[in-house]
């Protein structure tokens, strides 16, 4: 049986990658996806998937609108260097008209229902800012015994901050509710920072999904053509951690973990960051005993990520 799961993102240029994974895999069914701010705003997170369920042949997918802003802070600024201003590299006028609407259902209450439907099968995927998922445990805190687990993408173990010196970005956009969902007591993966600077997508990487030619491929193209700009304009490769997220319930084989106490930071200058506590007592005493673990995604054997990730775009439609 596939793995049920509901994602839960900002898309967003990695969040694509991501989605078109999870669309693209037979060992993952994807029971609906629920949308957040972050990389640009909610109407643009929602119409970036209803475009992604229309081109991957998957229009009877739910798409379910969710938090346009963080639980405490004042509404965040997007990031239009990095995702474009439309999430989408700013690719929309070329991209398919969005066809579908978001369910009539708000993102915590299609995650509620949808967990307590399908008790323990159903893995929590967020990519974007936690908003959603924390307010979801918050209204109907029944369904944390009924998740399976949390694979999310977002906090950084051992290699310091992007939005911030400590913070990830998701995190950093809401650490309110990324301190609810670490401390609810549910299995938490995290894929973040660590394992996003072991594999990164250069114009190499770009070169081959383009020439794939087809509907998948083409939405691709158009998105990561922005990617490719800022490759060059920063000289630098760059990172794609919420498809990791993905690839790691694809594929665990292929990546490395470490289980160890994690918290998350909320005020200051630190919010948003996670700590972990990676001092090896042999047993819980010398260890943040009362601080839940995290299963920390740390590396990725990247080459056959790409793999199978190019493969299956090419086997689409075939
Ligand atoms: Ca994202």
């Amino acid at each position: 049986m596939p793995q049920k799961i509901i994602i839960d993102s900002d898309p967003g240029i990695d969040d694509m990658q991501a989605i078109f994974l999870a669309l693209l895999s037979p060992e993952l069914d994807v029971l609906g996806i629920t949308t957040v701010f972050g990389n640009s705003g909610l109407e643009n997170s929602t119409n970036n998937a209803l475009r992604m369920i229309e081109t991957a042949g998957r229009p009877d997918i739910p798409v379910a609108a969710g938090a346009s802003r963080p639980l405490l802070l004042s509404p965040r600024v997007s990031s239009p260097t990095i995702h474009g201003a439309d999430g989408a590299g700013n690719a929309s006028d070329r991209l398919p008209a969005v066809k579908g609407k978001a369910i009539d259902k708000l993102a915590a209450n299609f995650i509620i229902d949808t967990v307590m439907a399908n008790p323990g099968e159903v893995i929590l995927v967020p990519i974007g800012p936690i908003t959603n998922i924390a307010l979801a445990a918050r209204l109907q805190p029944a369904i944390i015994d009924k998740v399976k687990a949390v694979v999310l993408m977002g906090g950084s173990a051992f290699v310091g901050g992007n939005a911030s010196a400590a913070g990830e970005a998701n995190l950093h956009n809401d650490p309110h509710a990324a301190k609810i969902v670490f401390e609810a007591g549910w299995p938490i993966v995290m894929a973040g920072l660590d394992v996003s600077h072991r594999w990164r997508q250069g114009e190499d990487y770009i070169d081959e999904i383009a020439v794939i030619g087809n509907p998948i491929s083409d939405y691709m193209k158009e998105v990561l053509e922005f990617r490719r700009e800022g490759i060059r304009r920063t000289g630098k490769p760059m990172g794609a951690p919420d498809l990791q997220a993905v690839g790691y319930l694809v594929a665990p084989e292929i990546f490395t973990t470490r289980r160890m106490p994690c918290y998350v930071e909320t005020e200051g200058l630190s919010a948003g960051m996670t700590v972990v506590d990676q001092r090896d007592s042999g047993g819980v005493e010398g260890r943040s005993a009362t601080v839940p673990e995290v299963e920390v995604i740390l590396d990725v054997d990247g080459d056959r990520l790409r793999r199978l990730l190019v493969d299956r775009i090419k086997a689409f439609g075939k």
